[in-house]
């Protein structure tokens, strides 16, 4: 009650007033005219998100159903495709592509490390029998950035689709689906869109559509083609997830008036912010260069257990991070800066982590000013106020 909780995950993320605003009203039907007007409301503000001219289609599942959407539309049982493993979300679009019998060639990468354009090239031409890549825009298990751009550059001229993975990019770092040659881009609801989880969205390019086409609808449920038709008159092909869908009409407004320009610009700030606080700590980063926006890794000093750090960092300060991903469970923190989030919020979280590496006893560094005011604050807490001490 005396601190503020704050949400600095990557993923769920923050909500702005507004957003929850309207997701306290109540149901509207899902196939009356007042649910018409908020998807033609979202439709367009989806388009300039996702950078791209295709029809955006919301889907009523976490970013991973979306992910296998993605998998079983575009590609027939036995058809092979090059995975980027970077890491956890790699991996997951490996086990996603091999239960559904896809043959999977994967480049996997060390923890930090962005695959290269080259490295994809030489891939592709070594197996020219690869029908799609797979990738993360960002890597949000170990916070690396990957080069889609420049991998668009290879595929775009190729019969091989590039099937991107947004969840922690899309509305947070520029990734224009059309003009960098993306074929599928999807991202999910609680990243950088500043809603609840339970949504996800997914476009095609014209040459992915043909690619389903010729595919054959694999799946009831994930049904693109059919979602696609439904989508055009302003309806989901189920009963839609009415208010997850007014809430991301507003986040959408919040973006136009905020432009993504600006947007893209304050998570960048924001990142130079937690990188330059974290080194100042004295600590390294997981990402060195291709490093993403929306979230900092940071690596523990040989010793320090994460989950104290984590634990003082919530109970003392009210600021909730997340630990690593698989073998870097304990050793690394990610601060998250995505969605409805500022300076203060991550001056909150680097204050969060010297004070949770103190107490983890991992702290040595000396004070910079961003430290000072803390202390101050810190100082008149402990003191109390002068008739406090009358
Ligand atoms: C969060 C995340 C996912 C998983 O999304 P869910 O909504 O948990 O299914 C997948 N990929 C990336 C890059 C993510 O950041």
């Amino acid at each position: 009650m005396l601190n503020k909780l704050r949400l600095l995950t990557p993923g769920p993320t923050p909500l702005p007033e507004e957003v929850r605003l309207v997701l306290a009203r109540d149901m509207i039907h899902h196939r009356k005219q007042d649910f018409v007007r908020v998807m033609e409301r979202i439709q367009p503000g989806l388009q300039y998100l996702f950078g791209t001219s295709q029809q955006v289609l919301p889907l009523s599942c976490s970013g991973t159903g979306a992910m296998h959407a993605a998998v079983t539309n575009l590609f027939a049982p036995g058809e092979k495709v090059l995975v980027i493993e970077g890491g956890k979300f790699g991996e997951r679009w490996r086990e996603i592509a091999q239960s559904q019998k896809l043959e999977v060639v994967s480049l996997v990468l060390e923890n930090g490390q962005a695959v290269t354009a080259e490295a994809v090239r030489e891939a592709l031409a070594a197996d020219p029998a690869v029908r799609g890549v797979l990738v993360q825009a960002s890597e949000t298990s170990t916070g690396v950035l990957h080069p889609v751009h420049e991998l668009g550059a290879v595929t775009r001229d190729r019969d091989v689709l590039l099937v991107v993975d947004g969840i922690s990019a899309v509305g947070i770092s520029p990734c224009p689906m059309d003009a960098w040659g993306i074929d599928c881009l999807l991202t999910g609801s609680q990243k950088g869109l500043m809603l609840p989880p339970g949504l996800a969205l997914l476009a095609l390019s014209a040459r992915a559509w043909d690619k389903v086409r010729a595919v054959g609808p694999a799946n009831f449920y994930f049904n693109l083609l059919a979602e696609r038709d439904k989508s055009l008159v302003h309806q989901t092909l189920f009963t839609s997830p009415v208010n997850l869908l007014q809430g991301l009409a507003v986040s959408l407004d919040l973006f136009r008036e905020a432009t993504l320009e600006g947007v893209y610009r304050k998570q960048w700030a924001l990142t130079a912010m937690a990188r330059t606080g974290a080194a100042s700590l004295g600590l390294d980063l997981l990402a060195r260069t291709h490093f993403t926006w929306g979230l900092t890794s940071i690596r523990l000093p040989a010793g320090i257990d994460g989950s104290l750090v984590l634990k003082a960092a919530a109970e003392r300060c009210g600021v909730i991070m997340a630990g690593g991903q698989g073998e870097m469970k304990k050793s690394v923190i990610r601060l998250g800066h995505m969605g409805h989030v500022d300076w203060s919020d991550v001056l909150a979280g680097l204050h969060a982590l010297k004070t949770g590496l103190a107490a983890a006893g991992g702290y040595s560094a000396a004070k910079s000013y961003m430290e000072e005011a803390v202390h101050a604050y810190e100082e008149a807490l402990d003191g109390g106020y002068p008739e406090m001490r009358a």
